[in-house]
């Protein structure tokens, strides 16, 4: 779910894409790759692990020419490697996709059906296809990518290059961030602000559902029925180097829109879509007698909502703990019972002592934790990681929904390896969380209805949910 950036230029583009990507590092990612439309055609580089290897692609295979798009990837469908790097390409279309496409599997189906034959394991590769198909069939390059869009079920973001409209780019977002930098003879698109930073300052954020034809020094901007938009030009103040709130007034705004990614990258380390079934870290589930949850603050909410997953999936008992009660009052471990930690930075100090208690009580153990490096990564027995990214705002957000999505997936794999759940059940868990990120991108459409709703609220005193 990583990085974006074309360019429709007046210039050579390829340093360009490739500082583009640089800027994005900071989202990590997988593997890397670009295309260009050399004198007409299109010419892709791909390469896996760093950007540096990409450039030592380009150096051993150079490639020339002024619009291109370029993509870093952090693989959801299909395991990291140069053939199932992005670009991916279909005849004389390219695209680059951050996201996931969830009914891939059918497209695919419906594509391979008519002809059509696969090069990669990414659900990416079949918007290629589909805009490719579309034109065979007869359809203008605007109306297959249109068309191919209403196909696409899932949060992405798209950026595509056609051989026979070799002087512009084309672009959409459904779920995930996309920008358009405006300058005056060229014109840029990029997952973030800060993609373009040093290029233009100009830019415009695209709306849900919006595409845009992107060609040097302007831009035509559609809305999700197709009809021409303008939206508006901002100023923006990114700089390379420095965490920026794009749009966002505050980071904490920027991390509620970041959710869809943030979960989409967590999922995608524990379910396998084509198999669709669970991939989790064993602590011995099958054997387990009871469970015991321990967190602080905000994870230990997460873990009272994942008490409910264990005990109604796995039918695991569970006892959850806020960690600086845990480990004074010297509670009762025995061999078969497990223990799960959960913790953002991995270092919370209650947390870590509570682990160290377990440990020594001789309970496997499990961390759900946000950052690779930390103590309670190291000393757990097994680590189920988050993939939410840096969080800068105080309240947590998408490290928390993170966290749930960890617990989900891991209170079902057990459920499946302590044979609680058939093979049926565990495929369709697999598709309703991989659906989770889309459904969240749509409530986060509703920002403007929550906000009146959140101003009423503000003066009243209780609440009731129900
Ligand atoms: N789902 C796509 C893949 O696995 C895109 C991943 C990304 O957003 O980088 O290739």
């Amino acid at each position: 779910m990583c990085g974006i950036v074309g360019v429709a230029g007046a210039q050579p583009v390829v340093d360009r894409l490739v500082e583009g990507l640089k800027r994005l590092e900071y989202r990590g990612y997988d593997s890397a790759g670009l295309a260009v439309l050399e004198k007409g055609m299109i010419e892709r580089r791909r390469a896996e692990g760093k950007i540096i290897n990409l450039e030592a692609e380009l150096q051993q295979a150079p490639v020339d020419g002024v619009f291109g798009i370029a993509h870093t990837r952090w693989a959801t469908h299909g395991r990291p490697s140069t053939q199932n790097a992005h670009p991916h390409a279909a005849g004389p279309v390219a695209i680059v996709h951050n996201g996931i496409i969830e009914n891939y599997r059918e497209l695919r189906d419906d594509l391979i059906a008519a002809g059509h034959s696969f090069e990669s394991e990414t659900d990416s590769e079949v918007i290629a296809h589909s805009i490719w198909y579309e034109i065979q069939a007869g359809k203008a390059m605007k109306d297959a990518f249109f068309g191919t869009l209403q196909r696409l079920k899932g949060a992405f973001a798209v950026a595509a290059v056609y051989e026979g409209e070799p002087d512009r780019v084309y672009a959409a977002r459904e779920g995930s961030p996309l920008v358009v930098g405006l300058a005056e003879t060229e014109t840029f698109i990029g997952s973030d602000a800060l993609a373009l930073a040093g290029w233009t300052r100009q830019v415009i954020y695209l709306e849900e559902g919006d595409w845009c034809i992107a060609q040097p020094g302007s831009v035509e901007v559609f809305d999700a029925a197709g009809v021409a938009v303008e939206r508006d030009v901002q100023i923006s103040n990114a700089v390379p180097g420095f965490a920026d709130k794009g749009e966002y007034r505050h980071f904490m705004e920027k991390e509620i829109h970041e959710q869809p990614d943030a979960i989409g990258r967590t999922l995608s380390h524990y379910i396998d879509p084509e198999t669709q079934t669970f991939s989790i870290p064993d602590i011995g589930w099958n054997t387990a007698s009871r469970l015991a949850l321990t967190a602080c603050g905000t994870a230990f909410y997460a873990g009272l909502v994942g008490k409910y997953w264990f005990e109604a999936l796995a039918r695991i008992p569970v006892e959850a703990d806020i960690a600086s009660e845990f480990r004074y009052r010297e509670p009762v471990l025995s061999p078969s019972d497990r223990a799960l930690f959960i913790s953002q930075s991995g270092e919370t100090a209650d947390t870590l002592a509570a682990l160290r208690y377990c440990k020594a009580q001789g309970a496997q153990t499990l961390g759900v934790v946000n950052v690779p490096e930390s103590s309670i990564a190291r000393e757990c027995d097994e680590t189920a990681f988050t993939y939410a990214g840096p969080e800068i705002g105080v309240a947590s957000t998408k490290a928390f929904t993170a966290q749930l999505t960890a617990l989900a997936c891991i209170a079902a794999g057990a459920a499946r390896a302590r044979g609680q759940i058939d093979a049926e059940t565990e495929a369709e868990l697999t598709k309703a969380l991989l659906a989770t990120p889309r459904k969240i991108g749509e409530a986060l459409e509703l920002e403007s209805q929550i906000a009146t709703i959140a101003s009423e609220l503000t003066t009243k005193r209780d609440v009731l949910y129900l």
